[in-house]
């Protein structure tokens, strides 16, 4: 059990200029998309409190929107299942491997890690941040970096809001997580009381019944983010057969990683729609 829930999601706003920047997300999104539509609408505060009526709002609420596409998954579980997937289809997983040294030779890789070395006709980079550093062996330019998110947990209670609210979510277990920050600090990975300061008291005004609950655990871990934040899926010209694969929300877009991008990078599918990922959008003078 992945406990996936497509209930819909919520993004609370706390003030004019919060209302006004997610009016102004919408907006964008909707050009963005190919139908110039984007399923998002922004509720007034009546009708967001008529959706949650076991958690009150606080009284600095002054909007948000909802999009039934959103949802809950619990990534511990969502990527114990892929693991499994992925070996009941004959794969093989070798833990504790870090690839040091990429070669192409006869149409052929040759990938050597400490302890093994493998050859194979394909070859997919998909390692978190030492994306780039990996994808610049088969000649790609993979652009990204670091940027911090801190995350608060609380203690376990008695389910009250049914569907994730922005940066402020209940688990399966009653828990609420609670984050995640934006910082720009390269790969420091500590936490800091000011900023769990600040998430802590943006939950509150939400929610305020939330002060009522001990936090139990906190943490801070490095987003993966290219320089226009979408992903970035590409195959190399230098190194016919090598992908590079890195986007933010690998748990969101995980339905589309494991189907849609597997077919491209398999049997050479889909490729125009996959186009806008290229990082030569990156570019410009
Ligand atoms: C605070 C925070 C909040 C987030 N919230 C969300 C969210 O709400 N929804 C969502 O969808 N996503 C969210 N994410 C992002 C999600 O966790 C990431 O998309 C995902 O972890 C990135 O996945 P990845 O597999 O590309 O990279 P990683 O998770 O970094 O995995 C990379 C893997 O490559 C391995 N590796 C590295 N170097 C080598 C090497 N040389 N050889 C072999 N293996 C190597 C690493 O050991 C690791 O296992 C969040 C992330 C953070 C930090």
């Amino acid at each position: 059990n992945i406990e996936y829930d497509k209930s819909g999601g919520l993004e609370i706003c706390l003030g004019e200029e919060d209302y006004n920047n997610r009016v102004n997300f919408i907006n964008e999104t909707r050009k963005a998309s190919r139908t110039g539509t984007y399923d998002c609408d922004m509720l007034q505060v009546n009708e967001l409190q008529k959706m949650l009526p076991k958690i009150k709002l606080g009284k600095e609420v002054c909007g948000g929107s909802y999009c039934p596409h959103d949802g809950y998954v619990n990534p511990l579980n969502l990527v114990k299942a892929l693991h499994k997937g992925f070996q009941l289809n004959g794969g093989i997983f070798k833990y504790g491997q870090f690839v040091d040294k990429i070669e192409f030779s006869s149409q052929i890789f040759s990938i050597y890690t400490e302890d093994f070395y493998f050859n194979s006709e394909k070859l997919v980079i998909a390692s978190g941040l030492i994306t780039k550093k990996l994808s610049e062996m088969v000649g790609l330019n993979v652009p990204v970096g670091p940027e911090r998110g801190q995350i608060l947990i609380t203690e376990r209670t008695k389910r009250i809001l049914p569907l994730p609210a922005g940066r402020i979510r209940q688990n399966f277990d009653g828990s609420f997580l609670i984050g995640g920050s934006n910082e720009d600090v390269g790969y420091n990975l500590d936490t800091t009381v000011e900023v769990m300061q600040q998430m802590a008291d943006r939950a509150i005004k939400i929610f305020p019944i939330l002060k009522d609950l001990r936090l139990i655990r906190s943490w801070a871990a490095l987003r993966v983010l290219s320089p226009d934040l979408h992903p970035v899926y590409i195959e190399s010209e230098k190194c016919p057969g090598a992908f590079a694969v890195t986007s933010h929300s690998g748990v969101s877009l995980a339905s589309l990683h494991s189907s849609y991008l597997g077919e491209w990078i398999l049997q050479g599918h889909h490729k125009d729609k996959l186009e806008v990922f290229h990082p030569s959008r990156f570019d410009v003078p």
